[in-house]
């Protein structure tokens, strides 16, 4: 849909505006010329409920609930008005700076509120258009309001420096003997007062408000020189690679693959142990982008894994365009393999496409033998779930590999 900017409308004397009953999608701005507003009572009489002139504005209720017009109001003189539609409200909002939209939100919601209040409680728009997460299972929390989500941004941004935050490293396995070849750096937050708050839950505050590119960098820098802390204590031990999850607001900003080498040079780690995970969702925002920072991360020895696979809708046509080197089966359809045939076959078919396109498959949410032993069979390389290990703190980690002991030959 296109929406325009405001528009000019001019109104002739006697005509009428807006008319009581019509459902309304847009308000306007009285620049020029007088008006009278007239309520219709329930009994049929009219009468005149006042007159506007210049700087009023009309019928902005429709603004956020396109409800039915309370009023007609008819131009008195030849009027000039400004036209805003509920449309161009919305996308402006969209485009808006975060927590300006966030504030904006805010003062809807009470308007709604107020609102409902007053018996008019229509389910009213949303005014911003949070990408809902698509994926099967991940749809169990409620949705946090505006206001929730306008202070979750602002302790977000506490905890950086509070050290609230930390990262678990669940383990990433060989399936065919189950070694530990990478961990998976997955972040917590441990609020002062709240408590625990789930990733699911912080993360896509974090995305919406742009606070991630600082929190991803938070996690890249605490990942790895969590790396080379274990790389110190278990000197026997193979050089586990490291995974850490990136959003598109991070791809898009100047300078990402620079950053990430400054970091990986300035803690000690060859940038061949380094996996960046991102969603397809990361990939179709900016693909012409997202190819040439993808391309200058592989150049300097990074891998690219595509996270959830299979849950982002998007062509298949893009994973041979895009520099990539992992495949990670979403846990969805690891936990529904066995009991739905459709799940079975898209597991075979993902692990198919992942192998003819040369890239190394990973499935994730393995919970049992079971599951580990049909993945194995259907020739996935690699795995990660409860069945090998929950996300572990640095020293579960180090107490892991100090207990594989070396790698064999
Ligand atoms: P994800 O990247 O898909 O991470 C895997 C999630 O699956 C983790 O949840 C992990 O604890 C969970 N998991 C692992 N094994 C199993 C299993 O066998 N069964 C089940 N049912 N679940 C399993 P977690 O840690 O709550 O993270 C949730 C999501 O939050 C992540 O999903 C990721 O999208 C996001 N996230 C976490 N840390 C970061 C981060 O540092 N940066 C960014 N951008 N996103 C992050
Ligand atoms: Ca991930
Ligand atoms: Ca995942």
């Amino acid at each position: 849909m296109t929406t325009r900017d405001p528009s000019r409308r001019n109104v002739a004397a006697g005509d009428i505006i807006i008319r009581q009953g019509e459902v309304g999608d847009r308000a306007y701005v009285l620049e020029d010329g007088r008006v009278e507003i007239l309520v219709t009572n329930a009994d049929g009489r009219v009468y005149s409920a006042g007159f506007r002139g210049p700087g009023h504005l009309l019928g902005e209720m429709a603004l956020v609930d396109r409800g039915p017009r309370a009023a007609t109001v008819r131009a008195i003189d030849d009027c000039m008005l400004t036209v805003v539609s509920e449309a161009d409200l919305t996308r402006r909002l969209n485009d808006a700076d975060p927590v300006l939209r966030l504030v904006m939100e805010v003062v809807l919601d009470r308007f709604r509120e107020t609102l409902s209040q007053g018996a008019a409680a229509a389910a009213l728009p949303s005014v911003t258009a949070t990408p809902r997460d698509t994926r099967p299972d991940r749809q169990a929390e409620k949705p946090l309001g505006a206001l929730e989500r306008l202070r979750m941004a602002a302790d977000l941004r506490d905890a950086l420096d509070t050290g609230d935050l930390s990262l678990r490293y669940q383990p990433m396995v060989d399936i065919a003997n189950g070694a530990i070849i990478g961990f998976e750096a997955l972040l917590r937050w441990q609020h002062p007062r709240v408590g625990f708050i789930s990733p699911d839950q912080f993360i896509p505050v974090a995305e919406e408000t742009g606070m991630i590119v600082a929190v991803s960098a938070w996690v890249l820098d605490e990942a790895c020189r969590a790396l080379s802390r274990l790389d110190t204590a278990v000197a026997t031990g193979g050089r586990p690679y490291m995974s850490v999850n990136f959003s598109s607001e991070d791809f898009v900003a100047d300078r990402f693959a620079e950053t990430v080498g400054e970091t990986l040079a300035a803690t000690g780690i060859s940038a061949e142990r380094l996996r960046l995970e991102i969603t397809e969702r990361v990939l179709m925002k900016e693909p012409d982008r997202a190819i040439e920072t993808l391309r200058s991360c592989r150049d300097a020895g990074m891998s690219v894994a595509i996270d959830d696979f299979g849950t982002g809708f998007s062509s298949l046509s893009y994973l041979s365009a895009f520099p990539i080197d992992v495949l990670k089966i979403d846990r969805a359809f690891v936990d529904a393999m066995h009991a739905s045939a459709k799940s079975l076959a898209l597991v075979r078919s993902i692990i198919g496409i992942g192998k003819n396109l040369r890239m190394t498959v990973i499935a994730e949410g393995v919970e049992t033998a079971a599951h580990a032993t049909q993945l194995a069979a259907l020739g996935c390389d690699q795995a990660q779930g409860y069945y090998y290990g929950k996300p572990l703190t640095e020293e579960e980690a180090l107490a892991r590999l100090r207990a594989a002991g070396p790698p064999s030959p």
